[in-house]
């Protein structure tokens, strides 16, 4: 029943293989089992991309693939995985599972609504790839005959750079609502079209999100907006109704907005992560994480300011509060926000140019951070560019310079 394709014809050659991945699909081979490796690598691969990782799925229960394997650990309760260690190189090897449960209401493994709450029944080949998301992602690969087993039109889905949801779009996408972000996700990393009647419900269905937990919708997010494409994905949260489930705040601040400041600002802070991983410097969350929820913050500040004595009170005091109504949706964890929160409140620091305390702000270790916020801000109107480029200026001086800058009665 499947179509199987040799790598000659589909352009792939053995050597662009990892030799652990290709090495485990052989030892379990020579045991008596089936070996391939499937997913994202075969996908990537088909598009001359480099996989992130190479997956192992078998028949080989995970106990037998632990027997196998001296380098191995079995990790995660409910579905058991093997995790293959050569070094810090980690290599998955999962058994095929079988199809979901059926969704009557007498079934305990499913959700009233739908939702998948486990899947740990093993199964056959054929049904390890129905299982899967979209029909790109359930391409198995034999490194020992040098061919590709596609079960569910892959291959033509790929050549025609379409991502389809296998099966019927509107139970999968409620059985595991994550796969509404995984779609908007590949489409900007693979430059697919998102299939029509994949992408049809998907408006629809963007409330689902709320029930996922919030653990999970983090580390989803970081992997939507710590990436090289994500002003393209930020644009395709919006248009699905996507980005209103992960910042219910910044979404309506931006519905509400009369001018395209906070949105451009936004756009400019996803450009700059942008460069920078093109680039291979470093990123942080939280600097993003600050920026997103920054509108929200600047208007409660705005609002509430003649409550407060001081501008760093109120600006605590939005923290807090925006803060407080975001991590219900995204588990984002304290070491994030507490970073966030400073960045926040440094900001009225460059409006104080004199005296000791501004060379003592060049000192502080989140010195670097508040001002690459600070002149994001400038550049979108909530900052005088002269404050920016003094502070841009006194950097480049030496202490003794820096002091005459600072001093009083210039
Ligand atoms: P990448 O690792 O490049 O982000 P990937 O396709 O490898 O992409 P993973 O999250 O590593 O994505 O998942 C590996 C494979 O597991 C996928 O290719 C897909 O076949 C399957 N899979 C992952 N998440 C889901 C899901 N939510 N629903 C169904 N299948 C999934
Ligand atoms: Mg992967």
């Amino acid at each position: 029943k499947p179509t199987t394709y040799t790598l000659h014809e589909l352009g792939l050659s053995a050597d662009k293989l990892d030799r652990h991945a290709v090495s485990i699909t052989d030892r379990l081979v020579k045991a008596g089992f089936e070996a391939y490796l499937v997913g994202g690598c075969v996908r990537d691969l088909l598009l001359g991309l480099h996989p992130k990782d190479f997956d192992v799925s078998t028949n080989a229960e995970p106990e037998e693939v632990q027997a196998l394997f001296k380098n191995c650990r079995l990790i995660g309760r409910r579905f058991r995985l093997a995790h293959i260690h050569f070094g810090r190189h980690i290599i998955e090897v999962a058994t095929f599972r079988g199809p979901h449960v059926k969704h009557d209401k007498n079934d305990s493994h499913a959700h009233r609504d739908g939702r998948l709450l486990r899947d740990n029944v093993y199964g056959t080949l054929e049904e390890d790839a129905w299982r899967r998301d979209f029909t790109v992602n359930a391409l198995y690969l034999d490194p020992k005959k040098k061919t590709v087993i596609d079960y569910v039109g892959g291959i033509k889905d790929h050549q025609n750079r379409v991502l389809r949801l296998m099966g019927d779009p509107v139970t999968r996408f409620k059985e595991d609502p994550v796969r509404l972000l995984r779609a908007v996700r590949f489409q900007a990393k693979l430059n697919f079209q998102i299939e029509n009647d994949t992408a049809a419900p998907m408006l629809e269905m963007a409330p689902l999100l709320k029930d996922i937990p919030s653990a999970r919708l983090y580390d989803e997010t970081l992997k939507l907006f710590l990436n090289t494409d994500a002003n393209q994905i930020f644009d395709a949260l919006r248009q699905y109704g996507l980005f209103e489930a992960l910042f219910p705040q910044t979404d309506l601040c931006l519905k509400k907005a009369t001018s395209d400041k906070p949105l451009g600002l936004l756009k400019q802070a996803m450009s700059n992560t942008e460069t920078r991983l093109k680039n291979q410097q470093h990123v942080t969350p939280y600097f993003l994480l600050a920026t997103l929820l920054w509108e929200p913050v600047r208007r409660l500040i705005e609002q509430n300011r003649s409550s407060f004595s001081n501008d760093t009170q109120a600006i605590h005091a939005a923290a807090n509060e925006v803060i407080a109504h975001q991590v219900s949706r995204l588990a984002i964890p304290k070491r994030m926000t507490t970073p966030m929160r400073e960045v926040w409140a440094l900001q009225p620091r460059f409006h104080k140019q004199i005296g000791v305390r501004c060379l003592r702000f060049l000192e502080h270790p989140r010195f670097r951070a508040a001002y690459d916020f600070m002149l994001l801000r400038a550049q979108y109107g909530e900052v005088d560019e002269k404050i920016a480029d003094w502070w841009t200026h006194i950097q480049t001086l030496d202490p003794t310079e820096q002091k005459l800058m600072t001093r009083p009665n210039q």
